[in-house]
């Protein structure tokens, strides 16, 4: 869509591989109005801010010398934030998926750059932006000139990816194609004397704006706009009952007080994959179970919580009895599938505020907020119960397991706490197993 939008666009482009850094500020050339190539974050910068009144976009890596992409564009908003940035990297982790919400990453484009997908982001990324200049170059009345004028909004606002709602303060008094799609509707005055106020759409869903959020202040545009980049999102369900993520944009429109124009663009790929990613990197693969890297930032958390509102906080640590045997006599994948079945009993057995973690290969932990010695030994009691009278789906196995309980007492810290359960546990190992010693 829309390809000629491009040639009225001035990119910043700032990659440090020398091949893909010429090969494609080439290619960007010939299809756009000007090209800024810069060879790492700093140099970018510089440039950026002796031609900030001309560049439109960046297009950016993040790995570089000097200075990395997202730390570039991060000191690239703060001098103008409304300017939109297409990431391109190979990059895969959470924290890169994170950041580059937080710092309010309009698109991305994975490495190695396949150009029509990256021509694509540019566009998407550029369209509210065009869209507010072409709305503005209009000067429009809306409330005097809006039946003639509405068929010029309307085919602004159709060729535009995002889905556009422009409304007053009551109500939608526009929208664009991509809204009537998505929504799967056909008559659009009939919509809009249906007296649908824009915020009936977003999901009650806790992590984005909701209906009952917004009615709570005073003025809601002030609300969404204050929103960090990172909160200023909404679900939406399609006609297809499709649900969809968006990030959303309020502008005053045309400076009046009364008119807003909402642009929603869709992100649900980008924010799927940084949740995902995020639930991989705090998850163990093969229990569900927190693993420890997760454990670890909220055992210090806990600690310092329980210490300050002086509540109880206790451990669990058990370990399965003579799991070798199961695997050198069944083989690692009904060991495994053990693992698994094991887990869920535990889980079973906990409230939702408790830790699970997998804190070894056949060693689990649980830690338990609000609860004293005497509560964790009665869980863990429920736990060690369950578990040997549970028959386990692989060779109708019995399996049986040794607990270590203990509460956090005063001088305890984050390594004694844990150490002192782990001897307990040991201590139940030795004097027979299938026990719990606290
Ligand atoms: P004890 O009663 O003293 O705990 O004896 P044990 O055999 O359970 O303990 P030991 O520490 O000797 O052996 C633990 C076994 O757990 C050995 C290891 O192969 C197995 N194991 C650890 N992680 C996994 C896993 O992810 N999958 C499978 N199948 N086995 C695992
Ligand atoms: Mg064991
Ligand atoms: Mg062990």
């Amino acid at each position: 869509m829309n390809k000629e939008i491009l040639k009225t666009i001035s990119v910043l482009y700032v990659e440090d591989e020398n091949d893909v850094r010429e090969f494609t500020s080439k290619l960007l050339s010939s299809l756009l109005r000007k090209v800024y190539v810069a060879s790492d974050g700093l140099e970018g910068f510089e440039i950026f801010n002796e031609n900030k009144d001309d560049i439109d976009l960046i297009v950016s890596d993040i790995n570089m010398p000097k200075m990395d992409g997202l730390s570039m564009c991060e000191a690239i908003k703060k001098i103008n934030t409304e300017i939109p940035l297409v990431i391109t990297s190979a990059h895969n982790d959470t924290n890169f998926f994170k950041k580059s919400i937080e710092i309010g990453v309009s698109t991305y484009a994975m490495k190695p750059i396949d150009l029509y997908q990256l021509i694509e982001s540019i566009i998407k990324a550029m369209e509210p932006i065009i869209l507010k200049k072409k709305l503005i170059e209009l000067n429009l009345s809306l409330e005097s000139k809006i039946e003639q004028e509405i068929s010029k909004v309307r085919s602004i606002l159709d060729a535009q990816d995002n889905i556009i709602i422009v409304t007053n303060k009551e109500r939608i008094t526009n929208v664009n194609k991509k809204f009537l799609d998505f929504f799967g509707i056909l008559d659009f005055d009939k919509f809009v004397n249906g007296e649908k106020n824009i915020f009936d759409f977003f999901e009650e869903e806790f992590g984005f704006i909701t209906k009952e959020k917004i009615i709570e202040q005073d003025s809601w545009i002030d609300y969404i706009r204050n929103l960090h980049e990172i909160d200023r999102i909404v679900k939406i369900k399609s006609s297809l009952n499709e649900e969809k993520i968006f990030a959303i944009n309020v502008d005053y429109y045309e400076n009046k007080e009364d008119y807003y124009v909402f642009s929603l663009t869709d992100i649900t790929k980008l924010k799927e994959k940084a949740n995902l990613l995020e639930y991989q990197a705090s998850h163990d693969k093969l229990t569900g179970l927190f693993n420890r890297n997760r454990f670890d930032e909220i055992y210090s958390k806990e600690i310092k919580r329980a210490l300050r509102y002086n509540n109880d906080l206790s451990i669990i640590m058990f370990d399965i009895d003579d799991f070798k045997l199961v695997n050198d006599t069944y083989g690692h994948q009904t060991g495994d599938e053990v693992l698994k079945e094991l887990s869920k009993v535990a889980l079973a057995n906990v409230r939702e505020q408790d830790i699970n973690v997998r804190w070894g290969g056949e060693e689990f932990l649980i830690l338990l907020p609000q609860t004293n010695l005497e509560g964790a030994i009665a869980v863990a009691s429920k736990i060690r119960i369950a578990i040997s009278e549970y028959i386990f789906t692989s060779h109708n196995l019995n399996i049986t397991s040794s607990f270590g309980v203990s509460q956090f007492l005063e001088d305890d810290d984050e390594t004694k706490f844990i150490s002192k359960c782990d001897k307990l546990l040991y201590e139940a190992k030795k004097t027979g197993k299938n026990k719990i010693v606290s």
